[in-house]
Parts: structure tokens; sequence; C-alpha cells
């Protein structure tokens, strides 16, 4: 938006419209979470929800180990001033342990990871001895217990080690691993089919004639459905046509748990899109208070969750995220699905009228001080998708609120997580 035309009420605003959390509560309650499961190895559970607690068979670590390279001792054997003078009678290696006696006025020399030899229970590191021949000199200052990494102080045996509802990512593999447990019990995936509605659509591959534009939307839906982790039924574009718009539907329905379109909801549209999602199911067309992305049609087709997102580009993907993925990621199973927002000032001045709540698209970066600050990417038209592109995050303008004077604190929605 390059006008610069003061702030002003948006004039279409209508408080019958819903607010972004009004529409996300709405969705999110009335979805069922999905019943099937299976079991599977647990690198194929990646991404995956856990469908059942995972039960831990033993204790991590299994035994008493340290966590240095160094000396192990008993504390009664420490000085509380001056120094003592250790013989080391042993050695405790990872995977080899010290199976000896260690007496009082003894040390074993211990690498890290390796099992705490019995009758010791503090490690000195090595940088803190001297060293001469079979003998170490410590001196005071150190306490019972240091640098020691006890026997199920990460995970308990018999306890649950991860709960149900928790979406498995790199940390749970290797936490399932340290379990040395091989399976694990996960939800069945979720099957989305999705399609493109538009006269004008045409798909990549295909010559452009007057008045057409690609079908951009049933690829960035395939992108943020893939990375959700859901099993995809792309049902390509389907013409404003009264009986293929029932088909699609119907087969979409039979076919998944939950099925999304673009396009199509927006007043204005042929009457049709609506009248057969009335026919065929309990549709509510929303209009919520955001921007992009006012118009959503959610309801149910036959057995199947349907969301209908608009059809501009960027309004698709805002929708998405706001609204189909927390509701996707209810139905999988998934316990915690509340997005990152944390509060950045802005860089220059954000605009924005008083009305609707803003996902504008901004970029994160770092200024020379090293503090967090945001940008807007320009452009913010629904349709400017190269913003998206350019974007790594969404900065999110409440609803009553006007423009954001530069250095204002924002909230901002992170596109990127650690993967
Ligand atoms: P509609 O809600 O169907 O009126 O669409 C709103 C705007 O989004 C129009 O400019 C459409 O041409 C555009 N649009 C709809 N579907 C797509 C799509 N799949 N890919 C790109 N643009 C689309
Ligand atoms: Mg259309």
């Amino acid at each position: 938006m390059s006008k610069t035309t003061p702030a002003k009420n948006d004039s279409e605003i209508d408080t019958n419209w819903l607010s972004v959390e009004q529409a996300r509560e709405r969705m999110c309650d009335s979805v069922a979470i999905i019943h099937g499961f299976e079991r599977v190895a647990i690198r194929d559970g990646l991404n995956r929800i856990l469908a059942e607690d995972v039960i831990s068979p033993i204790n991590v670590p299994p035994y008493d180990n340290s966590a240095m390279d160094g000396y192990a001792v008993q504390a009664t054997d420490l000085p509380d001033i001056g120094e003592v003078s250790l013989k080391v009678s042993g050695t405790s290696f990872a995977g080899i342990p010290f199976n000896g006696k260690v007496n009082t006025g003894e040390a074993i020399r211990i690498m890290t990871g390796a099992m705490l030899p019995k009758g010791t229970d503090t490690v000195i590191m090595q940088e803190q001895v001297q060293q001469k021949d079979d003998l170490i000199t410590i001196s005071a200052g150190h306490k019972q217990g240091q640098n020691v990494r006890y026997i199920g102080e990460d995970i308990k045996q018999d306890g649950a080690a991860l709960h149900t509802g928790k979406r498995i990512s790199p940390a749970e593999l290797g936490l399932l691993a340290s379990l040395g447990v091989p399976e694990v019990t996960v939800k069945r995936k979720c099957r989305v089919a999705f399609f493109s509605t538009g006269d004008e659509l045409r798909a990549v591959g295909e010559p452009l004639e007057e008045g057409q534009i690609y079908d951009s939307n049933r690829y960035t839906l395939y992108g943020m459905l893939t990375r959700l982790g859901v099993e995809l039924i792309d049902m390509g574009v389907i013409p404003d046509d009264r009986s293929k718009i029932e088909n699609a539907f119907t087969t979409a329905a039979s076919l998944a748990d939950a099925v999304i379109t673009s396009g199509g909801v927006s007043v204005g549209e042929a009457d049709y899109v609506k009248e057969t999602l009335m026919k065929l199911g309990e549709i509510n067309f929303w209009k919520i208070s955001m921007k992009p992305g006012k118009p959503l049609a959610f309801g149910k087709v036959n057995n199947a969750v349907f969301i209908g997102l608009p059809g501009n580009p960027v309004s698709v993907m805002a929708t998405f995220y706001q609204f189909a993925l927390p509701a996707l990621r209810r139905m999988m199973g998934q316990e915690d699905i509340n997005p990152t927002i944390f509060k950045v000032p802005c860089k220059s001045i954000l605009k924005k009228r008083p009305g609707r709540t803003d996902f504008q698209r901004g970029i994160l970066s770092i200024d020379k001080s090293g503090q967090l600050e945001v940008d807007g990417t320009g452009m913010q038209g629904s349709h400017i998708l190269s913003g998206m592109s350019k974007a790594n995050c969404f900065i999110i303008l409440p609803a009553e609120s006007g423009n954001a004077e530069a250095g204002t604190l924002v909230n901002v929605q992170p596109f990127e997580g650690l993967i």
C-alpha cells in the first residue's frame, strides 16, 4: 500500500464477522480426532503423532556415570582446606567399567560416560588435579556428587517418557532410541483431498490464453500439507461447473478425512458452489475479520471435514496457517497446536486501517546491535505471492489498531522453526 491516506475505519466492517480467534476455536472444537493407529519403526514415526504414552523399559542413563574426563573419588577423601594426594588404582572407560574395589585414599581414572566405580561418588575434572606417577593431588573446594550423571535422571524406568499427542521430531527419535524402543504406536495419517476451483485456472505446463492464470494454490497447499505429514489426494483444477463441482466434492468426501478447496467462497461467486455445498453437507460461509482472507467456508461434506479457503494465493496461505493447520493438527491428535508468536520492534511504519486483524508479510532480521527487528515485505495485496516468498514471518496487527509506527512492538509469527 503506497497511498498515504490517513487511517480510517474499514467501511466494510461488520460486527457479525468472526474474529480470527473465534473462527479458529470453532473449527478446532468441531473437528474429531481420527481413530486409527499403527505400529511403525521409530524412524517412520518422524512427524507422526503418538497414539499412546511411551513407557520407558529402562532408566536413562542406565547407570551413574561421569560427565567429564577426570578422576572418580570418594567425597569423604576430599580436603576441606589445603590438598590431598590419592593413589590412582584403575581406569573406567565408557563401555569398559572398572569392576574392582576402591579403597579409602584411592581414585579411579574415568572417562566421560564411563560407569562410576562402586564406592566413588564424585568426579574431579582432569584439568583440576596435578598428576605425578600414580598419584594425583586435589585441592579443596570440590562438592560431593559433582560431575556425576545419575541413573534415571533423564528418564525413569516405568515412567511415561512421552505422552499421547506428542508430535515426533528428531529429538523424540533420539529419545525413543535411548530407551531401546524399536517401534511406536502412532495415529494413522490424516487423508486430505484438495482441489482448486475456477474457470480461469490452467495447470502448469499448459499454455495460458487470454484471461487465464496458472493454478498456484494447489502447489502452496501441496507444500504445506506435505510438511504437515498428511496423505494427499490431489484432485486438480475443477472448473466452475455445477455437476463437476458436485462430483468433485462427493468423490473428495468419500476418499478423505478432510477436503480443502481454494476459490469460490467469496460473494459474487457462481451460486452453485454454495448451492452444491448446501446440498451435500452442513457448511457455514464465514466472514472473518482478517486480512488477507476474509471469506472462508467450513463444515462437513458427508463425513469429511470441509475447509473452503479463499482464492487469492496469499489468502490461501494465511488462512491455511491460521485455521486449517490447527484444525488438521487437532484431527491428527496433536496436543500442542499453538503457534509461536513473539513481540519485535518494527523497523519502519506498517500501514494499516482499523477493522480487521492483519497478517502482513514480514522479514525478521537482526540489527547492528544484535536485536531482532521486523520489516514489511512491501506490497501487501492478497495476490502478491512474491511477498510471501520474501517473508519469513507474519506480522500480526490487532483488528482495532491503525498504523504501527516505526519502533513499536508488533506480534510476529515466524514461518520456520528448527526442522
Ligand atoms: P475467487 O475466490 O474464486 O473469486 O478467487 C479470488 C482470486 O483468486 C481471483 O483473482 C482468482 O483468479 C484467484 N485464484 C483463485 N484460485 C486460484 C488458484 N488456484 N491459483 C491462483 N489464483 C487463484
Ligand atoms: Mg473463482
